[in-house]
């Protein structure tokens, strides 16, 4: 079987990508950096994740942007059997997972994990970052976190 996409990105780079917003600007200057920002208000000290103009919590619109290490576990998942894109049509099937961030007040990243198959991924499962060039783009992805993974009793 030819190599797909997956050998070089995850996803493929032929699909648009939204332009980042104003308030946007200081998680897309940590992309490029390949260091993970959140933003966090600086009035009541929250994290917040997408970025938004003002806190949700106090409505403060002073804010900074603290690296965070960027490991987590995965919150929740779906795998992606039918493209809604043409241009995603040959990494199928491909995992989307949201990952809840260590230490960011429950911080969520929508994501994918690039080096599970379909049936690896499970919530719950420990992550960590890594990034991936998309494009012109470097955007967080995660990897199976092997060094802390735990296994849950209940499965
Ligand atoms: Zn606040």
């Amino acid at each position: 079987m030819i190599e797909g996409p997956k050998a070089m990105a995850y996803l493929p780079t032929g699909f648009a990508v939204p332009p980042y917003l104003p308030h946007e600007v200081g998680f897309a200057q940590g992309c490029r950096e390949q260091v993970l920002r959140i933003q966090r208000c600086r009035d009541c000290g929250r994290f917040r994740h997408p970025p938004s103009p003002r806190c949700p919590h106090c409505r403060s619109a002073v804010c900074d942007w603290p690296a965070v290490a960027g490991g987590g576990e995965v919150y929740s998942y779906t795998i992606v059997r039918h493209a809604a894109s043409e241009a995603l049509r040959a990494a199928l099937p491909y995992n989307v997972v949201v990952v809840l961030l260590d230490d960011t007040d429950g911080v969520r990243l929508v994501s994918n994990l690039i080096d599970a198959a379909p049936e690896m991924v499970r919530i719950g499962l420990r992550v960590r970052l890594d990034w991936e060039r998309r494009g012109d783009l470097d955007l967080p992805c995660f990897r199976i976190d092997s060094q802390t993974e735990v296994h849950d009793e209940r499965d």
